[in-house]
């Protein structure tokens, strides 16, 4: 194929993939596909010029706006930015900015923020109220949207503090949280509509509802991270850093996790810690890390390329949290309470940086509402938990040669092949000696949360049942060094090992046994607080339902569920061994102290109005805080009393964090 028709075909997917994506919100292709063959069109036209038509997506931002809403035209561009897929292409972006503007771009360091994957939005305010509000569309003219905007609670409607323009444009993104676009997706397969591919696709669907009503029925969110103001008033700040605090300190809501850098290592640091740590703990999605050069005056110096991306940014790209892949079965195992588990094995891909194979399916009642069949292209998330979720199929992909296979809900137990009973939306195995049931009791009375026995993995645990030497947990506890070693992988080093670490469980608390037991219902926080009650197993056993549910957090399922288990024969048993093997059924009495402050420089001024000052003091630094006297750069937090003076001003300046004497309280009762 000539260089020219492969950029006209190459134009012509990359087209047809913009109108999915920004006017259709349904995506047909991966970012990275789109990405790639983005790449690939600019070496083209990179190589020959004479091929960069005036229509050419590498040209151009985003697509025309919809003819269904009133245009809006942005005071300067709203434009794109470069990807960088690696460090060295972030350091081949800065050696170009200094190639321009020399060591201008070093001194001034860089503002690392987090690359909200979202819908850009535009919101005017004239004088500090909020006038209109606009998607960014091809750049130059956008969507008025300012009815589904104002839908958004934490956009102000009037800008708080001082300072501000006569006019503004502040520049941000509109989007979607996690748990939310889960709930939404689940209700539109529960009504036949089809899933939003990701979280970005729902917040720009939603803010684009010709009827408000539907946005205002979504949770969107905003945070803010750039600003455009008609000629070359003076603004309060000289870098991107301080623009965001000034954002703050009128009541844009900024992301989080946003950092000054002297140096590119540490903009890696950044990067770094934000994709492999920082990333899992966010309720929204991020494909990235922007870097901006920090200095505003060196940014203009640099200005922009093409039209379309600044030289002074660029977005450190991470590998993608959503991906498609091929649904190959939905298989099942048992967990310990019977329940039978449906999960799905697919093809391996990577997705949050790791490799997926297998991901969970919650319950068979899920799979028919998500209209899930084996051999379907499903959308996978990785994102804030550890465990991948499939989101839904992608039904435009699915194959009419192929027929798919509906999958089928067990009726026999696949580990002990007795027949199941269905509950609701769950399927059980009801069989009590169960060998994957029993397995998994084991593995979760081992767990860390549990009893922590170091070294019982899975794979041991399932050597020790299969050749017969634990049946169950209490078993654990006469197992001798000389049986285990006796097995194979085991040596007798590591055998000892073992049976001291079971040994050292004895001793952990009622709570953990408790939640180690496994009692339908009761998790980690219902043990903490029924071992707190009962202080000790058997006054927990002979509980009549009503003090079981008396139990404050404890609620009727729960209490009926404890009952039940202490009602057991086999219950009553299996304490009495657990008891003769020497465990502890009592749970320590422990004083509570609030850890509110731990880490926190705090200083207090003012009067307060019911603490004295050395009581204050006293109880912050008993809540792990530091007391000190003076605001600087290292002050977390200011208390603040009645007639505070220069403290409090300082305070405001460094955008420390100020709190009341009723805020203090509240965080010390935590
Ligand atoms: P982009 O998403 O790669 O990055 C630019 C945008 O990032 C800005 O316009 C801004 O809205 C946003 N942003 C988020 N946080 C920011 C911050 N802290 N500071 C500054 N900006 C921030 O660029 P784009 O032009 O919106 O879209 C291009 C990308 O969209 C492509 O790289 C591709 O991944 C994706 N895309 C995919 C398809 C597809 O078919 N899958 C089609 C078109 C575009």
């Amino acid at each position: 194929m000539s260089a020219e028709s492969r950029a006209a075909e190459l134009r012509r997917t990359l087209e047809q993939a913009s109108h999915d994506y920004y006017v259709l919100d349904r995506p047909t292709l991966s970012d990275r596909e789109y990405d790639t063959l983005f790449r690939e069109l600019q070496a083209v036209e990179r190589d020959d010029p004479a091929l960069r038509t005036p229509d050419s997506p590498t040209l151009r931002v985003g697509a025309e706006p919809a003819s269904n809403f009133k245009k809006h035209t942005h005071l300067i561009p709203m434009i794109s930015l470069d990807n960088a897929f690696s460090d060295d292409e972030v350091a081949a972006w800065d050696e170009r900015a200094a190639r321009m503007v020399g060591e201008a771009v070093h001194t001034c360091g860089y503002s690392a923020e987090l690359k909200i994957d979202g819908a850009a939005v535009s919101l005017t305010y004239a004088n500090g109220v909020l006038v209109t509000g606009a998607t960014r569309g091809n750049g130059t003219v956008g969507e008025d949207v300012t009815v589904n905007l104002r839908t958004i609670r934490e956009i102000p409607l009037r800008l708080r503090g001082t300072g501000h323009p006569a006019r503004i444009e502040i520049r941000g993104e509109v989007y979607f949280p996690f748990d939310a676009f889960e709930r939404l997706n689940d209700e539109r397969a529960k009504a036949g509509e089809p899933v939003f591919a990701n979280p970005r696709n729902s917040a720009a669907g939603s803010l684009r509802q010709l009827d408000s009503s539907v946005t205002a029925a979504r949770p969107l969110r905003f945070f803010g991270y750039a600003y455009a103001i008609p000629g070359v008033e003076q603004m309060p700040f000289a870098t991107q850093s301080e623009l965001l605090k000034t954002l703050a300190s009128w009541g844009i809501p900024v992301a989080p996790h946003r950092r000054w850098c002297q140096t590119l290592a540490e903009v890696y640091e950044h990067a770094h810690a934000i994709e492999t740590r920082l990333r899992a703990e966010l309720n929204f999605g991020i494909d990235g890390m922007v870097v901006k050069v920090d200095s505003l005056a060196v940014q203009a110096e640099l200005g922009i390329v093409g039209g379309r991306v600044p030289r002074w940014a660029t977005a450190r790209k991470f590998a993608p949290d959503i991906a498609e892949t091929k649904l190959l079965a939905i298989e099942v195992n048992v967990g310990r309470t019977g329940k039978i588990n449906p999960y799905a094995v697919l093809e391996p891909v990577e997705v949050g940086g790791t490799t997926v194979r297998y991901a969970t399916l919650h319950n068979f009642d899920l799979i028919l509402q998500k209209d899930l069949r084996v051999g379907d292209v499903v959308l996978l998330k990785r994102a804030g938990e550890v465990i991948p979720q499939i989101i839904g199929p992608v039904p435009e992909k699915r194959d009419p040669k192929h027929p798919l296979q509906l999958p089928k809900t067990p009726d026999v137990c696949p580990s002990c092949g007795r027949p199941v009973r269905v509950e609701e939306k769950d399927v059980f195995c009801e069989n009590d000696r169960c060998p994957g049931r029993r397995l998994e009791a084991i593995v979760h009375f081992a767990s860390r949360l549990a009893m922590d026995i170091n070294g019982l993995s899975t794979a041991r645990i399932e050597q020790l049942v299969q050749e017969g030497l634990v049946h169950d947990v209490a078993d654990l506890y006469s197992l001798k060094a000389t049986d285990i070693a006796a097995l194979e992988r085991f040596a007798e080093k590591s055998s000892q090992a073992l049976v001291d670490a079971i040994a050292a469980s004895k001793a952990q608390p009622l709570s953990k046994l408790l939640f180690g037991m496994g009692i339908r219902h009761v998790g980690e926080e219902a043990a903490r607080m029924l071992a707190r009650r009962f202080l000790n197993m058997r006054d927990l056993a002979a509980a009549t339902l009503e003090e079981i549910e008396a139990v404050h957090g404890i609620g009727p399922t729960i209490a009926a569920s404890v009952r039940d288990y202490f009602d057991d024969a086999a219950t009553a048993e299996l304490l009495d061994r657990l008891e003769k093997a020497g465990l502890q059924f009592e749970e320590p009495q422990t004083v509570e102290v609030s850890s509110a402050f731990r880490g926190l420089t705090v200083v207090i001024t003012g009067t307060l109005p019911t603490l004295s000052r050395p009581d204050a003091k006293a109880r912050i630094q008993a809540a792990g805080g530091k007391v000190t006297d003076s605001v600087s750069k290292a002050t977390n937090v200011l208390v603040c009393g009645a007639d505070a003076g220069s403290k409090l001003e300082k305070a405001k300046t460094l955008g420390t964090e100020i709190i009341d004497e009723a805020e203090l309280l509240r965080r010390l009762a935590r």
